[in-house]
């Protein structure tokens, strides 16, 4: 748990969809998409990660639809705290995002 780790820090700066003793879902605050955060600081291993991915895609199937996202994996601003973003399906970033249709 690091203090200046944004992750660990969860405050509530966007919608937060879901939240249980696990992790939570909220919307990213660079990309508008939602994004499951697991609440310990670390790697899961991918049993407890496959647990923490449904959370996320029950929330991505609503905003975009069962076919309707894909699920990116890769952490790329904290590398060291679990978390996963679901993006509409041939696009990175959500429409409400102001850096939507600019990059990716
Ligand atoms: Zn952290
Ligand atoms: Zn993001």
């Amino acid at each position: 748990m690091g203090e200046d780790c944004l992750l660990c820090r969860a405050e509530r700066v966007t919608d937060w969809h879901f939240e249980d003793e696990e992790c939570w879902v909220a919307d990213c605050l660079v990309c508008r998409t939602p994004m499951v955060v697991w609440r310990t600081h670390g790697l899961p291993d991918p049993r407890r990660e496959a647990q923490l991915l449904a959370r996320l895609e029950r929330v991505a199937a609503a905003r975009y639809g069962e076919e309707g996202y894909w699920i990116d994996l890769e952490r790329r601003r904290i590398p060291d705290h679990w978390h996963a973003h679901a993006r509409p399906a041939g696009g990175f970033f959500d429409p409400a995002s102001e850096l939507h249709g600019r990059w990716g």
